[in-house]
């Protein structure tokens, strides 16, 4: 059966940016309220294990929308381009957003909007 995965990346979690929010506490929040059908953190989505990692999560076609919770969600196609093209994952099934520089409740409340929006709309 398809499903809906969000992955939260955070620079390793030592960038500045990510020290306002507790990802743990994003992550555990999103999925106690079973908004999606699965929830994982990477440290370096953008590194060569993160594209093995999309890359070994994505080819089995057991997927089927991708949010990513991250950095800008422009740049964040830029560098996982090649790893969707190699697991024949397409682009259109990605959905990212920024969560950069925000608290916990914030970084929460931009997921679940991202969520949230009609597929038609994204
Ligand atoms: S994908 Fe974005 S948030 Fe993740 S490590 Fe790379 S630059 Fe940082």
């Amino acid at each position: 059966m398809a499903k809906r995965g969000l992955l939260l990346c955070v620079c390793q979690g030592t960038c500045p940016s990510f020290q306002k929010m507790n990802i743990f506490e994003v992550a555990n929040t999103l999925r106690r309220e079973k908004l999606v059908d699965y929830v994982a953190i990477h440290p370096q989505l953008c590194a060569r294990d993160g594209d093995q990692f999309l890359g070994t999560l994505l080819a089995g076609g057991g997927t089927d929308h991708l949010y990513v919770a991250a950095c800008d969600p422009t740049m964040q196609l830029k560098m996982f381009r090649d790893a969707l093209r190699e697991a024949g994952f397409s682009e259109e099934k990605v959905s990212g957003v920024d969560i950069r520089n925000m608290s916990t409740e914030q970084a929460v409340a931009a997921i679940k909007a991202l969520i949230q929006v009609p597929e038609a709309e994204r």
